[in-house]
């Protein structure tokens, strides 16, 4: 008898153990959608462009919006998540030299978050990310560029392995407006967040990647990172990105299938 208790507790553990999602982007400042995360909220845009007060917190509404949207979702997962959010360039511009209006993800800048912290006058962004985890109580921190600029938002989680001073510290760039020149909304926020804590995109992202997109469809209708919409309450934290952001523990066989070939996101 106690031997078998043995073997099903053994089994018991051995199943949680491989059933969390552990993989290479399972890491950097916005590792687990638990617990108090911080965001920091940086506005940058370029020469002779100003940016009004105004138009910046249109975007923070959506933020905010999005943020609100997280919260409902984890809850439905049985966790309580919370923000607490810090700013830069809100009252003053910051002004960089060029923000590239990008349509395709390689054309994207992927160190932004070093660029903008160091030149606020941060020497080491990831000395800042520790004194603002410690500072701040929080388990999870990223930081949001918005640019003054159209183009694709895009997010760059940080994998394993990668120079940590440069990468470490997540963030995602949001542009003002997208590449149909509509202001960019809350539901394009939540799904950048959720990039930074290691979702996939299930949209189709090229012609080889149908079959995917397909699947994705069908299993997880309406998930936030199939997107296609403005209207965050239509949409949902399916199980499979639920597992990847650490909101769900139960790893399915599909899962797998619906892996991007390579994981970088938008
Ligand atoms: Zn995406």
């Amino acid at each position: 008898m106690k031997y078998l208790i043995f073997i099903i507790t053994s089994m018991l553990i051995h199943l949680t153990v491989n059933a969390q999602n552990m993989d290479e982007w399972h890491d950097g400042s916005a590792i687990e959608l638990k617990g108090k995360i911080y965001i920091l909220s940086v506005f940058i845009t370029t020469p002779g462009k100003t940016w009004t007060y105004d138009e910046k917190t249109d975007l923070l509404t959506s933020q905010f919006k999005a943020q609100d949207w997280l919260k409902q979702q984890a809850k439905l997962y049985g966790a309580d998540i919370s923000f607490e959010n810090g700013f830069y360039g809100l009252k003053s511009d910051i002004v960089v030299d060029e923000i590239k209006s990008i349509k395709e993800l390689y054309e994207a800048r992927q160190d932004w978050v070093y660029q903008v912290l160091t030149k606020i006058g941060y020497s080491s962004p990831l000395e800042f990310l520790e004194r603002l985890k410690n500072t701040k109580d929080c388990a999870n921190a990223l930081v949001i560029i918005y640019a003054n600029q159209s183009g694709r938002s895009y997010a760059v989680p940080y994998s394993t392995g990668r120079n940590k001073e440069k990468y470490f510290f997540e963030g995602c760039t949001v542009y003002r407006k997208d590449t149909y020149y509509q202001y960019t909304c809350g539901a394009t926020i939540a799904h950048e967040i959720l990039h930074l804590f290691g979702a996939w995109d299930l949209y189709k992202r090229d012609k080889t990647d149908k079959e995917r997109a397909k699947k994705a469809d069908a299993l997880f209708h309406n998930d936030i990172m199939i997107g296609g919409t403005c209207d965050l309450e239509s949409l949902k934290i399916t199980r499979l990105t639920a597992w990847l952001v650490g909101l769900w523990k139960y790893k399915e066989d599909v899962f797998e299938e619906l892996r991007p070939r390579n994981h970088p996101s938008e």
